[in-house]
Parts: C-alpha cells; sequence; structure tokens
C-alpha cells in the first residue's frame, strides 16, 4: 500500500510517495507559486506526479494523498481558512487537488501532521502516546493519544506554542502575553540573545556575530560553550522556560513519549539534558515506575510530510 503526502509551506511544496511504515520512496520539492491558489494546487499536483514517478509507483497505486498546511484548516471541508503567508482566506484546496488528481484528500495542520510523523515513523513509533512540540517561527505541537490524532473538537486544538508559561510576561504575537512559545521559540531565543548583547558590549557574542542581525539560533549555545556569561545566562533562561514548559505538559498528558524537535534541538544533549533534569525534578509521575521518554524528533522536515502521507491510518 502507498500513499502521497504533500507538504505545503511558503517557499515549497514537497511531495513524496510512501509505504505504510512511513519510508519514503521519492520525494520531490517545487517552488510555491506566488499567484494565487489554482497555481499553488497546479504546483502541488506535478510535485505529486514527480514524487510518484521517482518512487516507481504509477499514480493508480496510490491510496490517498494527504497535505500538512499551515493555516487554519478545516479538515472535513478540505478547507483552508486563512494562511497569512499566501494570502489565502477560504481556498477550497481539497476540492483542488481532488480535481487535479483524483484521489481522496486529506488536509490537516502542519505541525499536527509533523507530530503525526513521529509517532508513525520517528521517535515515537510503538508508543500508546506521543507529545511533540516543535521549536521554530513559533512553538508548534500535536498529540497521538492511544493511535488517534488529537486535534481538538474543532481542529483548533494543541496550539502548544500559546499556554501561558508567565502570567502577564512577553507579548505573544497571538495577543496574549507570556506565552511559551513567546520564550521557548528559536525566535524568541534569537530575540532574547540580541537583548542581552545590547546588555553586555564586551560579550563574546557579539565576536561570534558580527552583529545584531547576524545571530541565529546556534549563536548562544556556541559562546555559552566557550564560557560566555551573558550567553550562559540566556541559556539557563531558555532551558528553564522549556523544562517548566515540557513539565507541565507531561503533567497533563502524561505520554509515553515527549518528542522536541527544531532549530534548538540539534544541540542534542546540550539541550536534551538539562530539559530532562527539570522534567525529573518537576514531573508528578517522577516515582511512577513507568515516565515519559523525553527524546528528540527523528525525522527533521521529513516528519509532515511522512504525517500528512499517513494521516488515513491516524484519524
Ligand atoms: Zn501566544
Amino acid at each position: 500500500m502507498h500513499y502521497l503526502g504533500i507538504d505545503l509551506g511558503g517557499t515549497n511544496v514537497a511531495a513524496a510517495v510512501v509505504d505504510r511504515e512511513g519510508t519514503i520512496l521519492g520525494k520531490v520539492s517545487l517552488p510555491t507559486p506566488r499567484t494565487g491558489a489554482e497555481a499553488v494546487a497546479d504546483q502541488m499536483a506535478a510535485a505529486a506526479r514527480a514524487a510518484a514517478e521517482k518512487a516507481g509507483v504509477p499514480l493508480e497505486q496510490v491510496e490517498s494523498v494527504g497535505i500538512g498546511s499551515p493555516g487554519t484548516i478545516e479538515p472535513e471541508q478540505g478547507l483552508i481558512r486563512f494562511w497569512s503567508n499566501l494570502n489565502f482566506v477560504d481556498v477550497p484546496l481539497g476540492g483542488l487537488m481532488e480535481a487535479r488528481l483524483h484521489k481522496k484528500i486529506y488536509l490537516e495542520n502542519d505541525a499536527n501532521a509533523a507530530a503525526l510523523g513521529e509517532y508513525a515513523a520517528g521517535a515515537g513509533k510503538g508508543s500508546q502516546s506521543m507529545v511533540a512540540i516543535t521549536l521554530g517561527t513559533g512553538v508548534g505541537g500535536g498529540a497521538v493519544l492511544n493511535g488517534k490524532l488529537y486535534t481538538g473538537f474543532n481542529y483548533a486544538g494543541m496550539e502548544v506554542g500559546h499556554f501561558v508559561i508567565e502570567y502577564g510576561g512577553r507579548l505573544c504575537t497571538c495577543g496574549r502575553k507570556g506565552c511559551f512559545e513567546a520564550y521557548c521559540s528559536a525566535t524568541a531565543l534569537i530575540k532574547r540573545t540580541r537583548e542581552v548583547m545590547e546588555e553586555h558590549p564586551d560579550s563574546l557574542l557579539w565576536q561570534l556575530a558580527g552583529s545584531l542581525e547576524g545571530v541565529d539560533g546556534r549563536t548562544p549555545f556556541d559562546a555559552a560553550a566557550q564560557g560566555d556569561a551573558a550567553a550562559g545566562k540566556v541559556i539557563d533562561e531558555y532551558v528553564n522556560y522549556l523544562g517548566c514548559g515540557v513539565a507541565s505538559l507531561v503533567n497533563i498528558f502524561q505520554p509515553e513519549v515527549f518528542c522536541i524537535g527544531g532549530g534548538p534541538s540539534a544541540q542534542g544533549e546540550t539541550l536534551m539534558a538539562p530539559v530532562r533534569y527539570i522534567l525529573n525534578r518537576e514531573d508528578y509521575a517522577r516515582n511512577s515506575v513507568r515516565r515519559t521518554r523525553l527524546v528528540r524528533a527523528a525525522l527533521g522536515n521529513d516528519a509532515g510530510i511522512i504525517g500528512a502521507a499517513l494521516l488515513p491510518l491516524f484519524r
């Protein structure tokens, strides 16, 4: 059995044919046109056909097509309600793709699709339940509970970036103050690094970044590793907020696996070990024999495409 997954992004449209285990058999990435929904659908169909050809799987043998998309999604109606990046308002993407590929189309929020990918074929494979978060521009996430993708009754659930971690704290893009992602996204880490640089003109951060604009998610980790005190302060603060958020989510869900992905997770144990330390201290079930396993995401950018492809198996 073969499934097609499409990861729709603001820059690229990636399509892949995967098998039931989530193994990618052929993948193609094309630029996302910025000339309207019909052009985007045409490009997605082209990517899907090219991926099928690359995989050596005729499109007739593909069971269904799953799409992971940013924005506000109405999966049942195959609708993108709103996506600011491409100025999409009420775009019936499911219908547009069905007309082009003549397959059953599944549409899902991209963060949910990525979580599902990790559950089906990555860090959460074989587990009963998993919560995944991705530290990127924001903090995305998803949950698979008892083998089913949890979305909330209106498909707007698991917006893990927007639970408040600091009451009255930093203003978030969503309008609330003190959201998890205002402290723990890669964007927040970079912003905080720049603030600390302005307070510490002699910090090694300046030498590593060159300028405020030169800061990326690795800069504070690199400077801290070389003993820079200002960078150490940035990392300690970041890790403490992240550990607090992870422990809170673990206390709510007690998932078998908790998975962290995104840019900062590339730091490996430098990031994971202190977060695990905080979790061991603050997990309500810390005395339980069975404990949540804290792991790094395993699939990188392929998680979304694999999860999208396998949507019909976990709905
Ligand atoms: Zn928020």
